[in-house]
């Protein structure tokens, strides 16, 4: 129950000094966006973001679901839609050390530094309140001659091993799996990855019910399944 009284307490959170906005049916708007980065050099495959790149060894939908924290894509909880896929160990080991891998080749536009994990580094904010540590990644790719993108975020690692506007490839370590959450002294969760591939560039920390997206239809206008657009642009 002391997960579900954490979740509650994160609806209180606003996201705060983001560049952009989008709008929900009643015309509010939610502070969500960053930049866009341009001319970067394009995608040419995308893995998953756990060694080796594979599923091989991490569960997969229905099966992923650990504690409180049910794991499909687009599973609806009290604190809103979760709108990613949470990696954990097929054999239960999530406590040893796993490597968080780039999915492909982009640039990283986003990252949030866990107040406990990085107190030198924590903006002061509340950012990283229920998500520890973040990064984002923008990767731009081709499809049909259009250029199309997509944005990984990778959450409550233990480590971040890369910088703002570092350029990284495919299946480069940006990073280790952890149970960082932004609250000092707490361990609620077990070690896993929370994954999410967005289709709009929304900052590392948006959260649909927070930006306003409380239906399937409007969470899909900005998010995507993390494991069918990868097997499908491998
Ligand atoms: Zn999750």
């Amino acid at each position: 129950m002391q997960f579900k009284f954490k979740r509650s307490v994160l609806l209180a959170v606003i996201l705060v000094g983001q560049t952009g906005c989008i709008s929900d049916s009643n015309g509010t708007d939610y502070p969500s966006y960053i930049s866009i980065v341009e001319n970067n050099p394009l995608a040419t495959g995308f893995d998953f973001p756990i060694s080796p790149g594979e599923m091989d060894g991490w569960k997969e939908p229905p099966e992923a679901s650990e504690s409180w924290d049910e794991s499909s894509y687009l599973v609806h909880r009290e604190d809103g839609i979760h709108a990613a896929i949470d990696f954990f160990r097929d054999d239960g080991t999530n406590e040893g050390d796993y490597e968080i891998w780039a999915i492909a080749d982009g640039v990283v536009v986003d990252i949030v530094y866990d107040r406990e994990a990085y107190p030198d580094r924590h903006d002061g904010g509340n950012r990283d309140s229920g998500w520890g540590n973040l990064i984002l990644v923008q990767h731009d790719y081709e499809e049909n001659g259009i250029l199309k993108r997509v944005w990984s975020q990778y959450a409550h690692c233990q480590t971040i091993e890369v910088e703002l506007n570092d350029v990284v490839q495919r299946n480069q370590r940006i990073g280790m799996i952890g149970n960082t959450d932004g609250v000092v002294g707490t361990e609620y969760w077990t070690d896993h990855l929370h994954f999410e591939l967005r289709t709009s560039n929304l900052s590392a920390d948006a959260w649909p019910e927070s930006i306003g997206l409380k239906t399937d239809a409007q969470v899909a206008e900005h998010y995507t399944h993390p494991l069918a657009f990868i097997r499908a642009h491998r």
